[in-house]
């Protein structure tokens, strides 16, 4: 194991009337360098809040505690919640760049493509010409008419063309490790799973470390050497994809893949994961997944589960995960 990036214990709360509300619970979790570190769970289990502390980039009045270690390599390590305002910013985009949900609005619509690279490298002291040799080299690595993205105006490109761009944008500064929150969500399935292939591209060239966050299981698995499985602000299961996708261990992870159109399974079988994500500010007792769970028991209501070590790299936080593959079987239908 060589992590490039280590949480431990981290917690983001913000202090609400009602009470702390925490969207994000004790979080531990190594990213190994140059995987790809795939990030799944529906909307409001803390994703987006995951990747704004791996950043420091918590806004108030949200709190950020516990350890972020960021480990570049030949022995350095830096503790990402001491870092100084300057070095914070070059943590930020020179080390662990971001691209945001949303992000496609994120261009300035009165300024050319150009100008964005060329503000970006400025505002970090790096040489332009070199810079813009990098963009232009990045631009084609992702199959963009450099000369052509680079002279327009953001609503001159489509969706893809402005995503591409943006991922462009965000590796200009040659960080170790590319954070993407949903960035694919406003595209259509072809063009996402075209960026997929780019990213993974990218990856080789520039010898990246990626962590990809989406509520969409199926798609991170093309690209994911593991997946983490978020639920109610905290990781459920964490292990490697394939390990993930063929048995997986937690309740929460087979039901959510049972709720995903895939191609192991026809439509019909698809079945949504009733009830809903927990509010932050009443998250349950126990396993905070017994609402939903079918397995649940008294045990599971009374005591927070796991982690346990289920084999083959994988980790779950669920009293009963030995049995969540008879009770919960992946297929209808044994018509295998
Ligand atoms: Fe379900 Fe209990 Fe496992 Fe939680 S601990 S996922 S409630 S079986
Ligand atoms: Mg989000």
């Amino acid at each position: 194991s060589d992590p490039i990036l280590q949480m431990r214990d981290t917690t983001v709360s913000f202090d609400m009337e009602r009470g702390e509300s925490r969207v994000l619970d004790n979080v531990d979790m190594d990213i190994e360098r140059n995987e790809v570190l795939g990030v799944v769970g529906e909307s409001g289990s803390g994703k987006s809040m995951f990747a704004s502390a791996l950043l420091d980039a918590v806004v108030d009045p949200g709190y950020l505690r516990g350890d972020i270690t960021y480990n570049p390599g030949d022995g350095e390590s830096l503790d990402v919640l001491e870092l100084s305002k300057q070095e914070r910013k070059q943590y930020r985009w020179e080390e662990v760049s971001m691209v945001f949900q949303g992000a496609m609005s994120s261009f300035n619509p009165v300024r050319d493509v150009e100008t964005h690279f060329v503000e970006t490298l400025e505002a970090h002291d790096y040489d332009v010409r070199e810079g813009m040799e990098r963009a232009r080299q990045l631009l084609e690595d992702l199959y963009l008419d450099a000369d052509r993205v680079l002279d327009s105006y953001p609503h001159e490109l489509s969706g893809g063309m402005k995503q591409r761009a943006l991922i462009a944008l965000s590796l200009v500064l040659e960080p170790e490790v590319l954070v993407m929150d949903e960035p694919t969500a406003a595209l259509d399935l072809l063009m996402q799973r075209s960026i997929i292939s780019l990213l993974e591209n990218l990856k080789e060239r520039y010898d990246l470390t990626i962590v990809f966050i989406t509520h969409d299981l199926p798609l991170v698995a093309d690209i994911a050497d593991r997946v983490g499985v978020l639920y109610a602000f905290e990781f459920v299961e964490l292990g490697p994809t394939d390990e993930i996708l063929e048995d997986a261990a937690h309740p929460y992870t087979r039901m959510l893949l049972k709720s995903t159109p895939n191609l192991e399974s026809p439509i019909e079988n698809m079945r949504p994961v009733e009830g809903s994500a927990p509010d932050p500010v009443n998250v349950p007792e126990g396993c905070s997944f017994h609402p939903r769970c079918p397995l649940a028991d008294e045990e599971c209501v009374d005591v927070d589960p796991g982690p346990y070590d289920a084999g083959e790299g994988r980790f779950v936080h669920c009293h009963h995960w030995e049995h969540s593959a008879e009770e919960i079987p992946m297929t209808e239908d044994a018509d295998s």
